[in-house]
């Protein structure tokens, strides 16, 4: 069994359609998406509908997609991502809203945990430290923990009980290509986005786990950001949101 790996497409359909071609190519037969389906991007209806039609999926809600069906406040949102968020509105049907409405903040299976932001605060926690690995540690179980919501790819790994003999956890960016063995430690990975990378690499960002080899494997996968720019200029939305893509930041 081979899980792609994918999260914060943030209605952006041509990098969708690039990942998801690529999790074709590879023989991917399920999906893990840590969320954040709609906000900033020109393609809500379409993304969300792309997620809604895969096969065997794991999806968690992320705090763009809270906010649209009203399970998270406007205030926690800047007026760049507000603008989005009130056209993403307008772009979405019943079917599409009901579905962001019922989906989990945690899913929890045999192979694998999944949360948007972190474990102890899945729609709001951006994870971005080892302080802040340790503190969530209690929080969760089953290893690896797929997080999202910061952008970035990166892990976080510590070995199973080694908070009592002091041992200090690692982190490191996800290498592209890298193929990690994800033994005998607990692992928190974030494959970074798919729609709105912020680590300086404008390529979209997705990961392959094998849960029966242990294996996670990140990739960068290259995708028309010139022409999600004109649908994002034709739909007015804000021009920082626009040339973000093309730097990757
Ligand atoms: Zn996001």
């Amino acid at each position: 069994m081979l899980y792609g790996v994918f999260s914060d497409v943030h209605a952006n359909y041509e990098a969708l359609k690039a990942v998801l071609a690529f999790f074709r190519r590879n023989k991917v037969s399920h999906f893990i998406c840590g969320g954040d389906l709609a906000g900033y991007g020109p393609q809500p209806a379409e993304c969300v509908r792309a997620v809604m039609e895969l096969p065997d999926t794991a999806v968690v809600l992320g705090n763009h997609d809270a906010a649209l069906v009203g399970r998270m406040e406007l205030r926690w949102f800047n007026n760049n991502a507000v603008k989005a968020l009130e056209f993403a509105r307008k772009c979405l049907s019943g079917a599409e809203l009901a579905y962001l409405a019922a989906l989990p903040e945690t899913v929890k299976t045999d192979d694998f945990t999944l949360v948007h932001g972190s474990p102890r605060k899945p729609l709001t926690e951006y994870l971005l430290s080892e302080t802040q690995f340790l503190e969530n540690l209690p929080h969760w179980e089953t290893s690896p923990c797929f997080i999202g919501h910061t952008h970035m790819p990166v892990y976080f790994r510590i070995c199973a009980g080694a908070k009592e003999d002091g041992s200090a956890p690692e982190t490191d960016f996800l290498v592209p290509m890298a193929r990690m063995m994800l033994s005998g430690m607990r692992y928190m990975l974030n494959p970074g986005a798919v729609g709105q990378p912020r680590d300086g690499n404008p390529r979209a960002s997705c990961g392959l786990y094998d849960p029966e080899k242990k294996t996670f494997e990140l990739f960068r996968v290259d995708y028309d950001v010139s022409k999600t720019q004109e649908l994002m200029a034709a739909a007015g939305l804000p021009r920082i949101l626009m040339e973000r893509l093309a730097l990757g930041l």
